[in-house]
């Protein structure tokens, strides 16, 4: 059984009708790899309402930073998106998921290709200098419908780069590309479709991907993932885990319903 931390808010931000944040205090004993999720929630009726969130905060930080979808009539996210600084949110104690760098083989470039909320785990693994130790060049690429849901841009353009310790390697090997699907954007089109025809590594200046250097994280919606799988698998890539790294992970940000 699933016991939880009891966190309190201490901050929210509204991205747009359908997105938000939010930060918690932290109970110091909870330990997590950048990547994972925990289940968090609140209490409905004296029960755990609980659902499975990544952490967008890196595991060295004193606070956690979640990022939330609003689903209107989700039994969650309908409660979840009216909370307020003081409010009381549950944290499991232990983490979860396997969508870690340990599960992939070494290689030279990192793919880390997200649609909406699941730019989350993402966030945590840009925040961690071991990622940057590992990996010569680390793409983030987070595909949304419109502009306003390209969550955390400008702290990925802006605030990382200047980062007390990790500004100079976030500088020197991070490349950020977001792509909007339903309105004019500086790139446009499905995660999918810029991999498959070569546009995003045109645009980055990279070689096309390659299973003997390059390795991918997938996180986002189902659809994605599946038509992902299918065409790093056409380049030979093989899924890691945690007994077997190998060249691409995979964690889907929800379950179809
Ligand atoms: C490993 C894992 C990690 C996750 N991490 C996050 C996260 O960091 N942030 C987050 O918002 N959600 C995340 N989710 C989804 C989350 O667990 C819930 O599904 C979501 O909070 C909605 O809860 P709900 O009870 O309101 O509705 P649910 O009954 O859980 O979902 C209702 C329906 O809403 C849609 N939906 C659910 N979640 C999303 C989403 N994130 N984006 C788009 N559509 C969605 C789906 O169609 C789903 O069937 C994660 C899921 C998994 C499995």
């Amino acid at each position: 059984m699933v016991s939880f931390n009891h966190e309190t808010v201490l901050g929210v931000q509204h991205w747009t009708n359908t997105l938000f944040s939010f930060t918690t205090t932290r109970n110091p004993a909870f330990r997590f790899e950048n990547g994972q999720f925990a289940m968090i929630g609140v209490k409905c009726n004296s029960t755990p309402l609980v659902r499975a969130y990544s952490m967008v905060s890196p595991n060295y930080t004193e606070q956690l930073e979640w990022l939330s979808i609003k689903v209107p009539d989700g039994p969650l996210t309908s409660r979840l998106q009216s909370v307020k600084v003081g409010d009381t949110i549950l944290v499991s104690k232990k983490p979860f998921g396997t969508l870690v760098i340990d599960n992939l083989s070494p290689g030279r470039r990192l793919y880390l290709l997200s649609t909406g909320t699941g730019l989350a785990p993402f966030m945590s693994i840009i925040g961690d200098p071991i990622t940057y130790e590992r990996f010569g060049s680390v793409v983030l690429v987070h595909s949304c419908r419109y502009v306003a849901e390209l969550a955390y841009a400008k702290r990925i353009k802006e605030e990382l780069p200047n980062h007390e310790f990790l500004g100079e390697l976030i500088k020197q090997k991070l490349i950020y590309f977001p792509t909007v699907t339903r309105e004019p954007f500086e790139n446009t089109g499905r995660i999918t479709d810029i991999v498959a025809c070569g546009e995003l590594f045109e645009k980055i200046a990279m070689p096309s991907l390659d299973p003997s250097v390059d390795r991918v994280m997938l996180c986002g919606n189902p659809n994605f993932i599946v038509d992902m799988r299918t065409i790093l698998e056409a380049f030979s890539f093989r899924e890691g885990s945690s007994n077997n790294p190998a060249e691409y992970l995979v964690e889907k940000a929800f379950a179809e319903r």
